[in-house]
């Protein structure tokens, strides 16, 4: 069974505009694979044939933990582990250390089965992204009203099938030049003021006007990763 990204309501996803509308897609994209992996095809053969040799990142082995039962995470690391130990660390080793199997360790602790998924929908939602910009001017107006584009989706919405923008490749590179850069100079500003904010000369204003989460956002922007709010927390007691 393969899921259908077309089910992915793109219009949607911008709808909210709140953060990076591509990250939430992300988010929405993988998520999905979890539960997917998790739930309806934890007893496909030819799916855990591929997860064992690939494994997970950590961002998607917590994602899978958080959304999926116990006894199916149990079972996809039982052969998964089972796997690895038969192909590269045997309990009792050969006489030398196989350099092909070594390589092919190195290889699988880079790969990740949710990440390999995601980097292809991810390519076909800015495909579909761009179809809806050159024909959609109602979906024209709400992209530019997106919050920002993060870096990292600035990049991919840039480079991914620059050919199918044709003649509004301009167009739309002005329009998420300008939502991007905006937005990295408006953090610019914000942490700034933030490390103003601990001068000496700042003693006794309280004039935070929103930067006390500058950094975690600059990060985000940067990563495309959120720091939850728990640890955020520490940060603002450590500061009082
Ligand atoms: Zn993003
Ligand atoms: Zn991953």
């Amino acid at each position: 069974m393969q899921e259908n990204i077309c089910s992915i309501p793109v219009n949607d996803v911008f709808l909210p505009k709140d953060r990076c509308p591509m990250c939430r897609m992300r988010e929405m994209l993988e998520e999905r694979k979890a539960e997917y992996i998790t739930g309806s095809a934890m007893m496909e053969p030819s799916v855990r044939i591929k997860t064992n040799e690939q494994g997970f990142c950590f961002r998607h082995f917590e994602q899978m933990v958080r959304l999926g039962k116990r006894l199916s995470n149990a079972l996809i690391l039982e052969s998964h582990l089972q796997q690895i130990s038969e192909q590269f660390v045997p309990v009792v080793p050969p006489k030398k250390p196989d350099k092909k199997k070594m390589a092919a360790l190195g290889a699988m602790l880079g790969d990740c089965f949710i990440c390999r998924d995601l980097k292809q929908n991810m390519e076909n939602m800015v495909r579909i992204v761009h179809a809806m910009w050159i024909s959609e001017p109602e979906f024209r107006q709400l992209y530019s009203e997106q919050q920002f584009i993060c870096l990292e989706h600035f990049y991919l919405l840039m480079n991914i099938d620059q050919k199918g923008l044709g003649k509004s490749y301009q167009a739309f590179y002005e329009e998420t030049s300008r939502l991007t850069g905006t937005y990295i100079k408006k953090l610019t500003e914000d942490v700034h003021h933030f490390a103003s904010m601990t001068d000496y000369r700042s003693i006794g204003s309280n004039n935070w006007a929103g930067t006390k989460d500058s950094i975690e956002r600059s990060i985000e922007f940067l990563t495309g990763e959120l720091i939850p709010t728990e640890d955020m927390e520490e940060f603002e007691e450590e500061e009082e």
